[in-house]
């Protein structure tokens, strides 16, 4: 009896076990935030990866060679798209050589493809090196924006992996209607900033200064991707001189060398946000990631 018992737990380890991770639907994403909004619909009934750590410029994330097991492996490939990956994913995504994951198939979702975009080009180039040709990407720093693409992922994984449609379908609701309540809380926090000028380094908080009101002078970067020149920098100066700023945005991956000369020269208030889920302690996830900007923009 005993032998039999044994004989059935090892059973369970050998076949059970690895059948059960089997079931669950394995996610690889581009971005941190992007595999946050995943484990919140998702829960345990996914495995999600995300390739990039969120202190890092998401325009220059170095592959490298285990991104390819990880995409070999996935059903699902979700990216934020709008060229923000294109310097990383394609070269990965043809060496894993995964038909599930590849553009066009069920496996593939693009989240830029489904948001209104900010800047688009009437003609797509990447003259003067501009890193957004397709129009800003960085989409997700505007709180309504992660509401459209949540429902998106919900609706994915929906499509996967039907018998788990009730518990996807809750957990959205669940996440939804407190994202509702945030956003309005966040909303109230930063009305005093309404209409107020700002400056940024690189061009990150696009959507967020649209959805909350903020004016934008300009860019330290002269076109997104090119490091500032000092006429460039001289003449920002000059506009926030006449015009007066609020803030001096700057993310946590740039060098803070000229965004603290402008601070310097115009006495405008430098403040670094977070652009993603762990790129500082505080943005743990989606929510801490924006409560943490707003407390920086209110500190
Ligand atoms: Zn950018």
């Amino acid at each position: 009896m005993k032998r039999i018992k044994l004989i059935v737990i090892l059973m369970i380890l050998i076949i059970g076990i690895p059948s059960i991770v089997d079931a669950k639907l394995r996610v690889v994403v581009s971005y941190n935030y992007i595999a946050d909004i995943v484990k919140k619909i998702g829960g345990e009934e996914v495995v999600v990866t995300p390739l990039s750590k969120g202190y890092k410029d998401p325009h220059y994330i170095t592959p490298r060679p285990s991104f390819i097991a990880k995409m070999r492996k996935a059903d699902l490939l979700i990216i934020n798209g709008g060229q923000l990956e294109i310097g990383w994913i394609p070269p990965i995504l043809k060496k894993a050589n995964n038909p599930r994951i590849n553009p066009g198939n069920k496996g593939f979702l693009d989240l830029f493809s489904f948001i209104e975009g900010i800047d688009i080009p009437k003609e797509i180039s990447r003259a003067h090196g501009d890193v957004h040709p397709d129009g800003n990407p960085h989409f997700h720093l505007d709180p309504e924006n992660i509401l459209i693409v949540s429902k998106v992922i919900r609706d994915k994984l929906i499509d996967l992996n039907l018998s788990n449609k009730d518990i996807f379908t809750k957990r959205y609701k669940e996440f939804s209607e407190m994202w509702k309540k945030k956003i309005a809380d966040w909303e109230m926090s930063l009305e005093k900033f309404s209409g107020k000028n700002v400056v940024q380094y690189h061009k990150n908080f696009d959507y967020f200064l649209k959805r909350f009101n903020l004016e934008q002078l300009g860019t330290l970067e002269p076109v997104p991707g090119i490091p500032p020149s000092t006429k460039h920098i001289l003449e920002m100066i000059e506009i926030i001189n006449n015009k007066g700023a609020e803030f001096i945005i700057h993310d946590v991956y740039h060098m803070k060398k000229p965004s603290r000369f402008v601070n310097r020269k115009t006495g405008v208030k430098l403040v670094v946000l977070p652009h993603d889920v762990g790129s500082v302690d505080e943005a743990i996830d989606i929510v801490s990631l924006f409560d943490e900007i707003v407390r920086r923009l209110l500190k």
